[in-house]
């Protein structure tokens, strides 16, 4: 900024000097007098153009945002349409647990003005080194630009005591709360706040486009409970414990899961039982996300006569999501219906 400022006085000073048309030896005083008037003439224009170029750039400086993870992004983009630039960390396709963390997440989480998170441990083997590699106070120690998500969420699974022994990667409760629609309203507000608060210029923006989310996804919301409503009760195994707060919301069960625990591969013995317990409460259905071991489910399916179906917690994880919050929840409820609605 301060480069553009200096060549533009430079350029403002060649051109009045130039333009005065006299001999640098005639008239000595007179010249130089008129020289200072133009040189502060051109001095205070130059500050104009800076203080002016100053606002412009305020004006439109959009808000650095990173989330964590992909449901969590589109929820940003939601709320923020344009006026953010957001970067989200874990690609879709992968184990949210154990995101490869890379360098350049430093970067971005350095440059951050807001940091959306879960809040509840899901991201707590690679966030958490990362953050302190990027030294922003702007995004730490409840910050106002540190988002988690999880305040105000009904938390669910949670431990009497933090416990992470045989590697249960869900010891401070069950961190997957976003497949619920009701948690995604919690999650915009939360968004809409913190954006509206650093970014009081477009507050009405985000208020308005969270008002517009949540009509969205209470008119869904009826649909949703709509096409699920007559497999109420009904059992689905899932290979890992991410369905629970999806399962409640539409009145499913899903307690059966091919991980022992979570985060624990599943073993021959464990998954023996699981097929007896499959056969006893007729569960036809198995779902997995696309970073989990696919031939597992495949082979479970096989002993029980079950379907599997593909799933995901986060929009682009598999085909048909990619549009958004929305789109996710929509191919969720409508392969979950079609593959319980099919006759054994
Ligand atoms: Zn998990």
């Amino acid at each position: 900024m301060m480069t553009r400022i200096s060549l533009v006085a430079a350029e403002n000073f060649k051109l009045n000097a130039s333009t005065t048309g006299e001999h640098p030896s005639s008239k000595r005083q007179s010249v130089t007098g008129v020289q200072r008037g133009v040189w502060n003439v051109g001095v205070s224009v130059v500050l104009m153009i800076g203080v002016w170029w100053l606002a412009v750039v305020n004006a439109h400086a959009k808000l650095n945002v990173v989330a964590t993870t992909p449901d969590i992004g589109a929820i940003a983009r939601e709320i923020g349409g344009e006026k953010i630039d957001l970067t989200i960390l874990a690609r879709p396709t992968e184990d949210p647990h154990f995101v490869d963390p890379k360098p350049s997440f430093i970067v971005k989480l350095n440059r951050a003005d807001v940091l959306i998170h879960g809040g509840a441990d899901l991201e707590v083997g690679w966030l958490p080194r990362l953050v302190e590699q990027a030294r922003n106070a702007k995004i730490v120690g409840a910050a106002k630009g540190e988002v988690r998500c999880c305040e105000g969420v009904q938390m669910l699974e949670v431990p009497e005591k933090l416990d992470r022994s045989g590697g249960d990667i869900h010891a401070a409760g069950n961190p997957h709360f976003l497949v619920d629609p009701e948690n995604a309203k919690i999650v915009a507000h939360h968004i809409a706040d913190t954006f509206a608060t650093l970014d009081a210029a477009n507050r009405e923006f985000y208020l308005e486009r969270e008002k517009q989310f949540n009509a969205t996804l209470e008119r869904k919301l009826v649909e949703w409970q709509e096409k699920l409503v007559s497999f109420k009760g009904q059992h689905l195994v899932a290979y890992h414990n991410s369905w629970l707060y999806f399962a409640n919301r539409f009145g499913l069960k899903i307690e059966l899961f091919l991980e022992p625990k979570p985060g624990i591969p599943p073993s021959p013995q464990h998954l023996t039982t699981v097929i007896a317990k499959m056969k006893e409460l007729n569960a036809r259905v198995v779902i997995v996300d696309p970073y989990l071991n696919r031939k597992t489910a495949d082979t479970v399916a096989r002993a029980t006569g079950a379907k599997v179906v593909s799933v995901t917690q986060f929009p682009g994880g598999v085909k048909g999501t990619e549009g958004g919050y929305v789109a996710l929840m929509d191919y969720l409820v409508n392969s979950l219906a079609a593959a319980l609605g099919t006759e054994k």
